[in-house]
């Protein structure tokens, strides 16, 4: 059975969903959705993506035409052929949007922008892809909250408890954004703890953690900075740590000071330079000389490609929804070997 997949929201993430998505053999992109005929819709057309309507009035279907594009219909028409719709609109439209996919009785994906409660679940890939198993929707959690999930779940299952204290230095937008700042002041988030650390529980509740964030004149990644108190007993060393994270998908762990890459600028060069379509780094980039375990308390830094981290999640939670794929390494390997055929690597 080949999965149909819709992208309602042809943004930032729903193009990389999308790409990821046409990229395996056992789901298509049926669809995708933009709410006007703006200039993504050229990037729809050349990958070869019916275009649907965000909206199912006739007017704002009928603009598609006048611009000169070929409209297949209103978000209704999409959802009567899907599967699953993968949500990919700005954050908070997603109750609005989830009463549409309810009514359709389509299984519906959402992304970190929405809450949980609204959801009702959540996923990552190494924490819980088990309980999302032919669950009716899910959330896929934020950039940070999925780069956090990725070194922290192996942590805890290799402790059995873990208690995390960590600072988010955000990017302050996305490359593609004009509208967002701050271009010229750090900006502390004034509700603390930050959504992030809570956030981390909604995938894996037994992990104890708190977070603060802080936004930062960038735009290229986040940084995190993380401190983790393990349980006596332990039996890692930093070596130990580090070995842990390389057995587990999608973590970069790489010296700074052997590779000269000491920025979240040159991580993104590093990106760029091994053929990664937009740039991108699926992978949470970790510098070796960052870590350090003193006793009980490990010390680190990452660094998290906010706009693409959560995209090969995608389409794991794809796979947990509609049953096909029980074990979450499997899937992980399956979506990130045909990722990669399509980087070209
Ligand atoms: P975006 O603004 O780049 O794209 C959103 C798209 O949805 C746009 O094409 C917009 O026209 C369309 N849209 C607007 N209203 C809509 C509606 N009612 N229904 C459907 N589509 C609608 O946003 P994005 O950065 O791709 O973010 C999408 C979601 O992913 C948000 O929940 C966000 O929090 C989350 N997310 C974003 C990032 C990131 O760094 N950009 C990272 C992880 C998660």
């Amino acid at each position: 059975m080949t999965i149909k997949v819709a992208i309602n929201g042809y943004g930032t993430i729903g193009k990389r969903v999308a790409d990821a998505v046409d990229a395996q053999d056992d789901m298509e992109i049926i669809g995708v959705t933009k709410t006007r005929p703006a200039f993504g819709c050229d990037l729809a057309v050349r990958k070869g993506y019916p275009l649907y309507c965000t909206f199912d009035d006739e007017e704002r279907i009928a603009a598609f035409a006048k611009a000169g594009y070929t409209c297949h219909g209103g978000l209704s028409d999409l959802l009567a052929v899907a599967d699953v719709v993968v949500d990919c609109s700005p954050g908070k439209v997603g109750a609005a949007n989830k009463e549409v996919y309810v009514a359709a009785g389509v299984k519906y994906i959402f992304q970190g922008g929405e809450k949980h409660a609204m959801a009702e679940m959540s996923y990552t890939s190494s924490a819980n892809h088990a309980e999302n198993l032919n669950a009716q929707g899910t959330r896929v959690v934020s950039c940070n909250t999925t780069g956090l999930s990725r070194t922290l779940v192996p942590l805890y299952e290799h402790c059995g408890s873990l208690k995390v204290e960590c600072t988010m230095i955000r990017r302050a937008a996305d490359p593609g954004d004009s509208a967002k700042g701050p271009i010229n002041a750090i900006k502390p988030v004034l509700k603390v703890p930050s959504h992030h650390g809570p956030d981390v529980m909604t995938v894996k509740p037994e992990i104890d953690i708190n977070s603060m964030a802080v936004a930062v004149p960038t735009t290229l990644m986040h940084c995190h900075s993380i401190v983790a108190t393990l349980p006596d007993g332990h039996g890692l060393t930093t070596q130990g740590v580090l070995d842990l994270w390389s057995s587990h998908p999608r973590i970069i762990i790489m010296s700074g000071a052997q590779t000269g890459i000491t920025t979240t600028a040159e991580v993104m060069e590093y990106a760029r330079d091994i053929g990664r379509k937009w740039g991108d780094l699926h992978e949470i980039f970790v510098w070796e000389d960052g870590v350090k375990l003193d006793g009980n308390t490990l010390y680190y830094f990452q660094a998290i490609h906010q706009e693409s981290d959560v995209i090969p999640e995608n389409v794991d939670a794809i796979r947990a929804l509609m049953g096909t794929e029980e074990d979450w390494r499997a899937s992980v390997e399956k979506t990130d070997a045909a990722i990669s055929a399509y980087n070209g690597l």
